[in-house]
């Protein structure tokens, strides 16, 4: 009988229903699955190592027989026990010690031949290899096919429960073997010629067992190009498709535009003036904008996406602008009013957008601007959304709350999401949805490369704002511990005699009794009535009421309030550039651009700002994260940091779920690959954009397989 990849581990000697289930529990269900559960990483066991040829610091493997077996229980922390052993070799001995594992001692017998991996320590006089980990060569378990085991590159792997290295590589060397024949490859021969690419049979046998490191690599790079292969398709057909899709043509020259440039308080950056090009060329054409606009924090994205509204507003379109907080759809709303005071519509303006804008002067109708949070009264509510309804007014400021269903636009032309990393995926296509064919702009202050985004944001065209404006201070980013705590509070103290402001942030709001954390509740009364008792202190975090929020952010933009002890509702935009100090109190619980989104709210004005970062306990990761803090103003390095200390999965985790799937390209390293990758995704869909061809059967086949959510993209013409 013909065999599948697609049939169930369970037909696979050797796998009973518990097995099975434990492989189910990795998501290995099928053969397929388990071909495609690759080593985490490799031993060279063509060479072992002799016990006496050892050094001391090595990561090394030994083979060696158990002379001695010891448990015992550790002098210092109770209930803890340690797990020895003396194994020896024809050349010496040495010691091999797990800590806490007590039912190790189950699987070693005085006389078990073991392979041991680990970094060799010294301590005195004798060498010893901290939970090594082994694996035991004698064993009643298999037929003592040792070509597996020994005298090969051998791969190792994160291990299902209750299934060993042996076993585990035996049964996925058992499926190789008899599902060699159902192994098709879905990389056409030209996609592999091109890129010079191992066929797939041999890459699955090369990364499982391979003969050489080379072709490891090899069979590496096949994997991970197929891998990104597979993500950007879907993206490139998707904004192939974009180019089809007829949107609005807006009128893009007009007065309005003008206007409200030449009473900006300052000029635009040449860095803004060419993102907003590349927008206006966006809207002026019929096809649908997609466009991401990358900028570090304090770039000047607002300003920007304003411009861009006015493009939609002054053509007759109403704009949707949509942020992830309360208070930054309040600040937001509050600087474009004041900003577009001086600006107004011509005179019926936005009835037709045929209109001549000629009248455009400034005797015309103000801007109407609302804005739409989920505090806002029931009764303005409906008001406003009928307003929204009718066409009164020109743009909405808002938080989600926008995508409320009831909210209804007359002719929606513009939808500008802010930090879009905060909003879901399907939230940021509903928003759109409440037009017709809309032009979007999404903008995000967590840029990266622009390589990657290319490819990572496949879908999107991209602009980048690379420059800040002129003029701003430089930020000093210190690490501390507690025990600065008497400095940092005359640090404080000076700067706020100055003139100046501070925000101290804390991870939590209420002291919890599981986590040791000091929480903003506890030290805004602290500071309030001992520490600065007779300065201004306030309290912000996302508990509090709206109105309360708002008057607390009003006070401490008006300068009332020097010192805001608050929680990560400051994250993003905040905009106050008097406040020049930024601590962040236990900043290992805080992610990397997190704590470069809270930095970004000092160094918005003409005075030198700070950054002050408390942590005590850190783990390395944390300890990498702090010290990126530390040494990268930017947010293009941060980024690139955060993907290198957390991982591309969990970096665009929330963005792209298909990438969480990567498991074995990582853009980062790979991004030539990635680029190529994607330039054949593009040269495939232009020639067969459905992918009907016979050659491109197999292909569509997997990529449904993986990604069955994108049935409809490809299937529905
Ligand atoms: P972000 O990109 O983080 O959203 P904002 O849009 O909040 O940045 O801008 C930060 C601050 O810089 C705002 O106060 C804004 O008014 C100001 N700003 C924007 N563009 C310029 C410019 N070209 N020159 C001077 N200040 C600017
Ligand atoms: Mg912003």
């Amino acid at each position: 009988m013909k065999k599948l990849l697609s049939e169930p581990v369970r037909y696979l000697k050797g796998i009973g229903p518990k097995r099975a289930k434990s492989f189910s529990r990795l998501a290995i269900n099928t053969v397929e699955d388990l071909l495609y559960y690759f080593p985490r990483r490799y031993e060279d066991r063509t060479k072992f190592s002799t016990i006496d040829k050892l050094r001391e610091g090595g990561v090394q493997t030994i083979k060696a027989e158990i002379l001695i077996k010891k448990e015992r229980r550790s002098f210092h922390r109770k209930g803890f026990t340690i797990t020895e052993v003396e194994v020896v070799d024809k050349t010496g001995k040495i010691f091999c010690v797990w800590f806490n594992q007590p039912y190790l001692k189950e699987y070693f017998k005085v006389g078990t031949e073991l392979i041991l991996f680990g970094k060799i320590e010294r301590y005195a006089k004798r060498l010893q290899m901290n939970n090594p980990e082994f694996e035991i060569v004698s064993g009643e378990e298999d037929g003592r096919d040792e070509s597996l085991n020994i005298g090969r590159i051998v791969p190792v792997y994160t291990l299902p429960e209750g299934i060993g290295q042996r076993s585990l590589r035996k049964t996925i060397k058992h499926a190789l073997d008899e599902y060699l024949p159902a192994i098709n490859d879905s990389l056409s021969f030209d996609i592999r010629a091109r890129n010079t690419l191992l066929n797939l049979a041999k890459s699955l046998i090369n990364i499982h067992f391979p003969d050489n490191f080379q072709m490891q690599k090899e069979a590496y790079r096949r994997l991970a190009f197929e891998e990104f292969f597979l993500f950007q398709l879907p993206l490139v057909l998707r904004k192939l498709k974009k180019k089809e899709k007829l949107g609005i043509t807006h009128r893009v020259e007009g007065e309005l535009v003008d206007a409200f440039i030449s009473n900006l308080p300052f000029q635009l950056t040449p860095s803004q003036k060419k993102v907003l090009a590349e927008i206006k060329q966006d809207m002026a054409k019929p096809q649908v904008m997609q466009r991401l606009l990358q900028g570090d924090v304090g770039s000047g994205k607002t300003v920007v996406a304003t411009i861009a509204s006015l493009f939609a507003i002054q053509g007759g379109y109403q704009v949707a602008f949509m942020v992830p907080t309360e208070i930054l759809a309040k600040q937001h709303y509050e600087k474009i009013k004041s900003q577009s005071q001086c600006v107004s519509l011509p005179e019926g303006g936005k009835v037709s957008a045929q209109a001549s804008p000629k009248g455009a002067k400034s005797q015309g109708k103000e801007l109407s601007i609302e804005l739409v949070t989920g505090s806002l009264e029931k009764k303005k509510k409906e008001g406003v959304y009928l307003d929204i309804k009718y066409g009164k007014i020109d743009l909405v400021v808002g938080t989600h709350a926008l995508l409320e269903e009831n909210v209804e636009f007359k002719n929606l032309g513009l939808v500008v999401i802010d930090e879009q990393h905060k909003f879901g995926v399907g939230q940021r296509a509903l928003l759109p949805e409440k037009g017709p064919n809309p032009d979007v702009l999404i903008m995000t202050a967590t840029p990266i490369p622009r390589t990657l985004a290319i490819t990572l944001y496949g879908d999107l065209d991209i602009s980048v704002i690379d420059q800040l404006p002129p003029g701003r201070k430089s930020i000093e980013t210190k690490l501390i511990d507690d025990n600065k705590r008497e400095w940092l509070y005359s640090f404080l103290r000076e700067n706020i005699n100055t003139g100046r402001q501070a925000y101290i942030v804390y991870p939590v709001i209420e002291e919890s009794f599981a986590l040791d954390l000091l929480s903003a509740k506890k030290m805004y009364l602290e500071f309030k009535n001992d520490i600065f008792k007779d300065i201004e202190v306030g309290l912000i975090h996302g508990r509090l009421k709206q109105a309360q929020q708002d008057s607390i952010m009003s006070e401490f933009k008006k300068g009332q309030i020097k010192i805001l002890i608050a929680t990560t509702v400051l994250e993003v935009g905040i905009d106050v550039a008097n406040a020049t100090i930024m601590v962040i109190e236990h900043a290992e619980r805080f992610g990397l651009s997190q704590l470069h989104q809270l930095r970004g709210r000092i160094g918005r004005g003409p005075y030198d700002s700070f950054c002050i970062l408390i942590s005590n306990a850190a783990t390395e990761e944390a300890g990498a994260r702090l010290s990126a803090m530390v040494k990268y103003k930017d947010g293009f390095h941060i980024a690139e940091e955060d993907l290198k200390i957390r991982g591309p999965g969990e970096f665009f985790g929330q963005r792209q779920h298909g990438l969480t799937e990567l498991k074995i390209g990582n853009p980062l390293t790979e991004m030539q690959l990635l680029k190529r990758s994607r330039e054949e995704a593009i040269r495939l869909l232009e020639q067969d954009p459905r992918l009907e061809a016979r050659q491109n059967y197999l292909l569509r086949e997997r990529l449904l397989q993986r990604f069955p959510e994108y049935e409809k993209l490809i299937l529905v013409g």
